[in-house]
């Protein structure tokens, strides 16, 4: 492999660590296990964070993630094997049946997130697919929250198809890593950075809500793609979450380990050091009071378990 990859000489790819175990941001006291418990079980979990419900229309995705937890449910229960993964396949009940107002409550800022487990794709008859089911949740009044790795034509397609919606739609771009090799080590079919970048920047351009998913972080750390991606964020509405930029941690377990050799072998040697408390820590700090950035539960708990402050627990 090329080192250019992961040159630990780059501002982007150092090791954060604290020398002086300055840790501003540690709790006066230390939380009990009972506490902590008692936080932890509180923590939303994935999808749960941003909606109240979750809709596919599509089984399988071509986009083939090597760390992606869909595919690591459905192996688990047999559903598709690692190669399978990637065979599109409509569930034409999701796509004919009729959507209603969700009833459900709850704090989520969004009824719906769309798709949750494959990508929007421009190719026919998952476009269609996935367009028919969009409009009807949008007809039936939620609020979509709209989950891709986007391309830049189906972005562009979405805008004009949905423009009477965009009150209620949000985009959310999954965007790990400024870098689109590396992107292409993990996410082996999806976009580059660039068309990424121009999908947000179009949508942002075109009157829409955007926001921004670094999860998993695939850089080092998030400011070099912080700031690529601010300036062509929507103004911020913390509350409704639009033009946040949320960071969670890559959960490498569900990279297959038959697959770890080459690349993809040198890109968990090199993540790993990067995905311990006194890295992460480093740049939470940094960010703490960021007014756009949001965190997952990945790195919520890992602040909860090392006495860190949280938006939960302050003091
Ligand atoms: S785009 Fe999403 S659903 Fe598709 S393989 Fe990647 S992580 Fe999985």
């Amino acid at each position: 492999m090329n080192s250019r990859t992961f040159d630990c000489t780059t501002e982007s790819n150092v090791i954060l660590d604290n020398n002086n175990n300055n840790y501003k941001l540690k709790l006066k006291r230390t939380t009990s296990m009972e506490e902590k418990k008692n936080l932890l079980s509180n923590i939303k979990m994935g999808t749960r964070e941003w909606a109240r419900r979750e809709i596919n229309c599509i089984k399988g995705c071509r986009m083939y993630c090597l760390y992606c937890y869909a595919k690591g449910i459905a192996k688990h229960y047999k559903r598709c094997t690692e190669e399978t993964w990637k065979n599109m396949e409509i569930n034409s009940r999701a796509v004919d049946k009729k959507y209603s107002k969700v009833r459900k409550k709850g704090s989520q800022p969004y009824d719906i997130m769309f798709p949750t487990s494959h990508n929007i794709i421009l190719d026919e008859p998952y476009f269609s697919a996935c367009t028919i089911v969009l409009k009807k949740l949008l007809e039936a009044d939620n609020s979509v929250l709209v989950t891709v790795k986007p391309s830049l034509k189906v972005v562009k397609k979405l805008c004009k198809l949905f423009q009477d919606y965009k009150e209620t739609m949000t985009y959310r771009f999954t965007i790990g890593s400024t870098s689109s090799r590396i992107l292409k080590i993990l996410e082996i079919n999806a976009p580059t950075f660039e068309e990424r970048l121009e999908s947000l920047q179009y949508a942002t351009v075109n009157g829409f809500n955007t926001s921004i998913s670094i999860e998993p972080l695939l850089d080092s750390t998030p400011f070099k793609l912080i700031e690529r991606l601010e300036p062509y964020l929507s103004p911020l509405n913390y509350e409704r979450d639009i033009g946040t930029i949320w960071i969670g941690l890559l959960k490498t377990q569900y990279i297959p380990i038959a697959l770890r050799t080459g690349e993809i072998k040198e890109f968990i040697k090199f993540i790993k050091p990067r995905l311990k408390f006194e890295h992460v820590y480093q740049y939470y700090e940094k960010l703490y009071n960021h007014p756009r950035i949001k965190w997952k539960e990945s790195i919520i708990k890992m602040m909860i378990l090392n006495d860190v402050k949280t938006q939960g627990i302050t003091s």
